[in-house]
Formats: structure tokens, sequence, C-alpha cells
């Protein structure tokens, strides 16, 4: 497609295909996620989810296709891949705080040192957003001091603090607790209602229908079905999708 005549969205992906070694794992991809809207990711382990959201993070190369970043085209090998990622926020399942900082030192790192942010007005911005957390009382703690959960919630909160045009969240839930992943997923729903632009891989089916505006069901790399979150779960159109969510009932 051409991206010129496209319409105009926060993120296009055509065509994207990633192999490793003989395997193909992207094949063909084309999604679309517009400016305030919430995008959730389902499929298999395996299925290709984590590669898909790397490649828009442009930590894989690609082997074919085009990534359009509001209009631009960051697939461009001329493209700094540093300032892409600057406009993106990421999180991954596994909480990655660095553990030699406090919470607000995490928080405050790419705001200082990527966007060249005055330290006071860094710190200042990032005790705003532990507040709203409910997490100021640990800027001076180390992240091994905070539970799994107020972990991921800093790190969600790092993601942000720099306002990323757009959020990517890889699991952020798979690898807690249970009795943790209702203080995680409360988060990543107020940010949903306050109109940040979220592209989500995720298992948590309940979660993904309530708060994501579109469902894609990524299988072996492909897409099968992608449709309003309540169409998706309710009415899918596809075998390989009714047989999928057979697994969460
Ligand atoms: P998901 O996140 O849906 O579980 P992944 O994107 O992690 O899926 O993986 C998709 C496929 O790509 C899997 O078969 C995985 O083994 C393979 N894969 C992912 N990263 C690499 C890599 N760096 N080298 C080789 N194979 C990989
Ligand atoms: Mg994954």
């Amino acid at each position: 497609m051409n991206a010129a005549t496209d319409t105009p969205g926060l993120l296009r992906l055509r065509g994207i295909r990633r192999s490793f070694g003989e395997k193909l794992v992207l094949d063909g991809v084309d999604l679309d996620v517009d400016a305030h809207q919430v995008v959730a990711l389902v499929g298999a382990s395996g299925s290709g989810k984590s590669t898909l959201l790397r490649t828009v993070n442009l930590l894989e190369t690609i082997d074919d296709g085009e990534i359009l970043l509001a209009g631009e085209d960051v697939s461009d090998p001329r493209v700094d891949a540093d300032a892409v990622r600057a406009r993106i926020g990421v999180v991954f399942q596994h909480y990655n705080l660095f553990p030699h900082l406090s919470v607000l030192d995490n928080v405050t790192l790419a705001a200082r040192l990527v966007h060249r942010m005055p330290r006071a007005d860094a710190e200042r911005r990032g005790l705003e957003l532990l507040d709203s957390v409910g997490l100021a009382g640990f800027a001076a703690a180390f992240p091994d001091r905070l539970s799994g959960g107020q972990q991921q919630r800093v790190a969600i909160v790092r993601a942000i603090a720099t306002g990323p045009e757009l959020l990517l969240l890889d699991e952020v839930t798979s690898a807690l607790d249970p009795e943790l992943v209702g203080e995680v997923l409360a988060l990543v729903r107020s940010l949903a209602e306050g109109g940040t632009t979220i592209l989500m891989a995720t298992h948590e089916m309940a979660f993904a229908r309530e708060v994501a505006d579109r469902v894609v069901f990524l299988d072996a790399g492909r897409i099968i079905e992608d449709a309003p979150a309540h169409e998706f779960f309710t009415a899918p159109r596809e075998a390989r999708t009714r047989e999928f969510l057979t697994r969460f009932l």
C-alpha cells in the first residue's frame, strides 16, 4: 500500500515478514493502531506476538514490509532507530527495572538522558506519576524492595514518563503471582481510559474484552482475525479463533 494515500493513523504495519533461519515467524502482517486506540494482540505461545512488538520498536530487523509511525516510514534503514524508540514506551513480561537505581531514578532516566529534561523537572514529573499510581512512597527505594506488581507498575510509569506516542505492552502480567495481576491491569485500564494509545500482547482475555477496542488474533505469524473486541469474543468469524478461545473457557 502506498503510504502517501494511506489513511492517517498512528501505527501502520504493512506486509511485515520476518524469518529466523528457515522459520517464518511473521508472515505478512498488516496491522493498524489509531491514536487513542487500545489493540490487544492475542495468540498461542510462539505465534509471533513478541516478535511483532519488538519489530514495532525496531528491535527486530524485518525481511519485508513497512512500519509507519505517524505517517513516517520508520522501517527505512536510514531512520535513526534511537529517535524512533524515544517515541515509543515499552514494557516487557519480566519487570526490567534497573536494580541499582532508585524507583525515581528508574522513572526519570530516559527523560533526563534521552529527552534531556533538567533533573528537577524530570523528578517533579516522575513524582507526580508515581503519586498517581500510589507509589510515591517508594520513590527513594530500590526495586527489590517492591512486590512484583509494584515493580511492574513502576516499569509502566517509566515507559510513559516521557509521554510516548505509543505504548507497547508484552504480557506485562504473565510473570506475576495471580494476586498481583489486578493492580497492574488497573493501571493499564486507567491509561487506556486516559487516551494512551496501546498495543498489548496479552493472555488476559477478560481484560482484553473489557479494555481493548480491537482484538487481533495471531496464529503462526499471520493475522487470522482482527475485530472489535465485543465481536471477537461473541461472534468470531474464523474457526481457528473459535478453537483458540475455547482454551480460555
Ligand atoms: P510469542 O510472543 O507469541 O510467544 P515469539 O514472537 O516470542 O512468540 O516467537 C515466535 C517464534 O519465533 C517462536 O517459534 C520463537 O521460537 C521464534 N523466535 C523468536 N525469537 C527468535 C530468535 N531470536 N531466534 C530464533 N527464533 C526466534
Ligand atoms: Mg511473547
